[in-house]
């Protein structure tokens, strides 16, 4: 008789119902079932770091809403890059760059072969655009230096169509005149 009633439990309490026993037999498969779950889903719970993701493509949209943020703070004038050491296209170790207003409010950023006041303006690509406005953004008063002592002329004047080729000493060394250095805070 004990041995029965021990038997019976835990589902056979003094007159358990059918129903009763299923209940709570259900509930004990459904905690095995959850812990077997926990167990499986262990692996699941420390995943695998997630793969890199790749460097995201930028849209024109997007590269041309960033040249146009820089272009912004940049001044009208024109402006000297070294090439690559790699470069070989050419026979000036520079590219020239021309910024000058466009579109009212805007500016645009051209490459410009031949000489002072017989510049050839060149489109370029939208990523051309950006190296070439990070170059001189980098270094303002290079820029504008490598252009004036290749070109011995001021290329914030030069890009204004004023004919101003460097005399001063000081604006020779410097590659840019003195009322365009005060003007855009650079050294003279
Ligand atoms: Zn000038």
């Amino acid at each position: 008789m004990t041995a029965m009633a021990t038997y019976n439990r835990p589902w056979n309490r003094s007159a358990t119902s059918t129903r009763e026993v299923a209940t709570e037999q259900s509930a004990i498969l459904r905690s095995m079932r959850s812990h077997t779950a926990t167990v499986v889903s262990r692996p699941a719970a420390t995943p695998a770091p997630a793969p890199k993701p790749a460097a995201p493509v930028k849209s024109k949209r997007e590269l041309f809403a960033e040249i146009d943020a820089m272009l912004a703070g940049l001044p009208t004038g024109f402006y000297a890059q070294p090439k690559r050491e790699d470069a070989t296209n050419g026979n000036r170790p520079f590219y020239f760059f021309k910024i000058h207003p466009f579109r009212g409010d805007k500016k645009r950023i051209v490459m410009v072969t031949g000489g002072v006041g017989a510049f050839t303006e060149i489109p370029m690509k939208a990523l051309w655009q950006l190296r070439a406005v990070q170059g001189i953004a980098r270094d303002l008063a290079a820029a504008a230096a490598l252009f004036g002592k290749e070109t011995s002329t001021c290329g914030f004047c030069a890009a204004k169509g004023r004919r101003s080729p460097l005399t001063h000493p000081r604006s020779v060394a410097a590659g840019y005149g003195k009322d365009c250095a005060e003007l855009h805070g650079l050294p003279w």
